[in-house]
C-alpha cells in the first residue's frame, strides 16, 4: 500500500479492515445509485459520499492477458478461499488472469502463502513493510526466509522505505531501522533470485542510494511508482521496473504520466494496490484486481498503443519479472 492515508498496516490484518461491501460483486449493488433513502426522504451529501465511497466500480471492458502485478488480497475482503476465489473469478472475467498478493506484516505474509497455495492465479510476494521494519528480528527473519522457498512466492516485499508514516505514526518504524530492514530484504532476494518488491513513501533519493550501496537484486520492481521523469529516466537506466497503479490516472498526475511515457516496453507493469488507489473516475470507491483494465486502458492511451498491444506488455512483462506460469 501507498498512497492511503489508512494507518500504516490498517490492511495488515487478513480482511480485517476491510471496507464494508468492499468484497460484494461489482454491480451487486446494482440498483443505479438512488439519492433516496429507503424513508423516502433525500440523502445528504454526506451520505452520498459515503455510499459511494462504499460502491464498487462497475467491471470494466474485458482486456485479455492481464495480471496485477500488486495487491492486498486481504485487504480486499478475503478471507477464506472462497472470498478470495471470488475475488479472483471477478478479475478473471475482465482478462485479469493473475494477481500477486502483497504482504504488510507477518500475519499478512503467512495469509498471503496460504491464499496463493488455495488458488492457482494468485502469488504472493512476502517480507516486511517498511513501516512495520521493528518487526524484524531473528525469528521473523527465519520465518520469512522459509517461505521464500515456497513455490507460490515470487517476490521478496513489500520493502523500502517511508517517510510518509515516519511524522505522522508513532508505530511506525524510525528511518534507520526501516534502512536496515530494507538492506536485509535486497541480500535476502539477491541469495534467492528472488525479485524485490519496493514500496517508496517520499524517499526517492534515499531510496536509489541504499540500493546503490547495497548492489540491487537482478529485478527491482518500484510497486506504485511515485516518481517524476527524472527519477523514472534513472530507474529505467539502472534497469528497474516500473509498476503504474490507478494514481497514473489521477487528474493531477502530470508528472507520472510523463515518467509513464519514457518507460520502455520491457520494464513497464500494472497494478491496483487494491483496496486503494482507485482508477479515476471512480477515485476514492473499492478497489479490486478487477479495475486493473481501466488503467491498463490509460496506460496505452498514454503510450499512444492499442489496448490489446498494451495488455500484452503488461500482462507478458508480468510473467516474465514473476517468473509466473501460463494461466
Ligand atoms: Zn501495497
Ligand atoms: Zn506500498
Amino acid at each position: 500500500m501507498t498512497e492511503s492515508n489508512a494507518a500504516p498496516g490498517s490492511n495488515a490484518a487478513p480482511g480485517s479492515n476491510a471496507a464494508p461491501g468492499s468484497n460484494a460483486a461489482p454491480g451487486s449493488n446494482a440498483a443505479p445509485e438512488s439519492h433516496a433513502a429507503e424513508s423516502g426522504r433525500e440523502l445528504t451529501a454526506k451520505e452520498i459520499r459515503r455510499r459511494k465511497r462504499r460502491t464498487p466500480p462497475p467491471a470494466p471492458e474485458p482486456l485479455p492477458g492481464l495480471v496485477d502485478a500488486h495487491t492486498h488480497l486481504a485487504a480486499c475482503g478475503g478471507r477464506t478461499a472462497d472470498d478470495v476465489r471470488a475475488i479472483l473469478d471477478r478479475a478473471e472475467a475482465v482478462g485479469v488472469d493473475q494477481v500477486v498478493t502483497v504482504a504488510d506484516d507477518m500475519e499478512d505474509a503467512r495469509w498471503a502463502v496460504r491464499a496463493a497455495h488455495w488458488d492457482s492465479r494468485a502469488f504472493a510476494a512476502v517480507g516486511l513493510h517498511p513501516t512495520h521494519a521493528d518487526d524484524l528480528d531473528d525469528a521473523t527473519r527465519s520465518e520469512i526466509e522459509t517461505m521464500v522457498a515456497d513455490d507460490r512466492v515470487v517476490a521478496v516485499g513489500e520493502t523500502g522505505l517511508d517517510y510518509y508514516w515516519t511524522t505522522r505514526s508513532d508505530d511506525c518504524a524510525d528511518p534507520a531501522v526501516q534502512r536496515d530492514a530494507f538492506a536485509w530484504h535486497i541480500d535476502l532476494a539477491k541469495r534467492t533470485g528472488t525479485p524485490l518488491m519496493i514500496h517508496n513513501r517520499e524517499a526517492d533519493r534515499d531510496l536509489l542510494d541504499v540500493l546503490a550501496a547495497e548492489g540491487a537484486p537482478e529485478t527491482v520492481i518500484m510497486h506504485c511508482f511515485s516518481g517524476d521523469a527524472a527519477i523514472a529516466r534513472e530507474c529505467v537506466d539502472l534497469g528497474y521496473v516500473l509498476s503504474f497503479s490507478g494514481t497514473v490516472t489521477f487528474a493531477n498526475s502530470h508528472e507520472l504520466r510523463d515518467a509513464a511515457r519514457l518507460t520502455p516496453d520491457e520494464l513497464i507493469l500494472v497494478e491496483t494496490d487494491a483496496p486503494f488507489l482507485t482508477p479515476h473516475p471512480y477515485r476514492g470507491q473499492p478497489n479490486q484486481s478487477y479495475a486493473v483494465p481501466y488503467t491498463a486502458r490509460f496506460l496505452a492511451e498514454v503510450r499512444g498503443v492499442s489496448d490489446d498491444e498494451m495488455a500484452q506488455v503488461l500482462g507478458g512483462n508480468a510473467r516474465r519479472h514473476y517468473r509466473l506460469p501460463l494461466p
